[in-house]
């Protein structure tokens, strides 16, 4: 194991990730591995059958990468995990959230949060650039997974699925954990047109020269919600940056997902298939 989190950025919060080496190499959150009922990882764009701008763990069957090598990384992730269903949605960059209560599908359409308590089922969001954000209640034993790029934080899906926990479960944000993914950093974060993209109260998170702070930006959305910030950890690592990622920023259309995965463990015998 080795300690990442190089990046040149200001910590706002004095957390790091692990990085797990092996035949899938992963990243941990320092706050989430406390919890030995869950299991979670980023998996980097490494360990996987895919080949080319593709090569090698990438999990999207819409970015022009082969479905049967996008089938093989997927399961791949799934056995990792031991789950029983590997679920996922196809991405809209808006605020919807779903709450998974059956395990017929494994995937669905237009949402950008998904939250369960059921075990065995674990959940992928999957990733260029974009924030995966994890989350967990430890009382409620209830888990989710968030997509959330510079559009998804003008809608504000963090407050929305932190909304549904509480509406659906009964989550007090302050019980729950959380870790923002990888994702473009500070440094290469530029929106030159931010004027008209985003709202001015973001605008005080331009560092220098256009470039904003997204994960400041969601440490503030995650806080706003009552969750506590030193129950936040923020990876800090730069996916335009570190080339253990797929970029969408570096690499345009022609680059893969990797995955952020949030999953509670079944009890010993527990089929997974009520
Ligand atoms: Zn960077």
């Amino acid at each position: 194991m080795e300690v990442a989190g190089s990046n040149p950025a200001p910590p706002t919060i004095f957390m790091f990730m692990v990085f797990v080496k092996g035949e899938l190499p992963y990243f941990t959150f320092t706050n989430l591995s406390q919890f030995s009922f869950l299991k979670h990882a980023i998996v980097t764009r490494e360990g996987g059958y895919s080949h080319g701008p593709y090569a090698s763990l990438d999990l999207s069957y819409t970015v022009g990468d082969l479905a049967e090598n996008v089938n093989k990384n997927l399961e791949k992730v799934k056995s990792f995990f031991k789950a029983k269903k590997l679920v996922w949605t196809h991405q809209a960059h808006g605020k919807r959230v779903l709450v998974i209560t059956n395990k017929k599908l494994t995937s669905y359409i237009g949402f950008d949060a998904l939250i369960t308590n059921q075990p065995n089922i674990a959940l992928l969001v999957k990733l260029a650039d974009c924030q995966g954000i994890l989350l967990c209640d430890p009382k409620k034993k209830v888990i989710a997974a968030i997509h959330c790029g510079w559009r998804g934080s003008v809608a504000n899906v963090i407050g929305e699925t932190i909304k549904v926990m509480q509406k659906e479960f009964k989550s007090d944000p302050k019980d729950i954990w959380a870790g923002v993914s990888p994702s473009f950093g500070p440094c290469c974060a530029e929106f030159r047109d931010y004027k008209t993209l985003l709202p001015s109260a973001f605008w005080q998170y331009k560092i220098k020269n256009n470039h904003f702070d997204w994960w400041a930006i969601s440490c503030r959305q995650l806080q706003e919600t009552g969750i506590p910030k030193h129950q936040i950890e923020l990876a800090q690592i730069c996916t335009v940056c570190d080339k253990r990622f797929f970029s969408y920023r570096r690499d345009g259309k022609r680059t893969g997902r990797f995955g952020a995965v949030i999953t509670l463990k079944g009890e010993e015998g527990d089929s997974g298939d009520s």
